[in-house]
């Protein structure tokens, strides 16, 4: 996964959907989107997809040393989801405290906005994950 098309991916509020790609030649999902099917190379047909953002928890870690400016969430939690269609993602899980939080715990995708910078007043979104029972 390439972490740079992950990165520009998130700050997009983009139709506030989980937009992929998908190979029709082998079925197989990409998120962050991929323009080549590494199985099929050349002969894949690469469609954009929308992703249900449902899924699970495939692995997660509690970050207790937030980076500048993002002090005030802390403890946070960063998942590893792993969606229904298929691809693993990373992502914050909110709403939800670090014990509550175990493997294999079915998540959904909420966008929520990001104050990425106090002093410039930029605000962006990400998607997130939350809990679901
Ligand atoms: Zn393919």
């Amino acid at each position: 996964m390439s972490k740079g098309i992950a990165l520009h991916w998130r700050l997009i509020p983009r139709r506030y959907n989980l937009i992929g790609t998908e190979c029709k030649n082998c079925g197989e999902k990409f998120f962050p989107p991929r323009k080549l099917c590494p199985n099929c190379r050349r002969t894949g047909d690469i469609e954009e997809v929308k992703f249900s953002g449902n899924g699970e928890i495939y692995s997660y870690t509690i970050v207790h040393s937030p980076p500048k400016g993002f002090e005030y969430m802390k403890p946070y939690i960063i998942g590893v989801i792993k969606l229904d269609e298929g691809p693993l993602l990373t992502a914050q899980i909110v709403d939800s405290k670090p014990e509550d939080i175990e493997i294999g715990k079915r998540v959904e995708m909420v966008f929520r906005k990001v104050i990425a910078d106090g002093s410039s007043g930029i605000i962006r979104y990400a998607y997130k994950f939350r809990p679901v029972d």
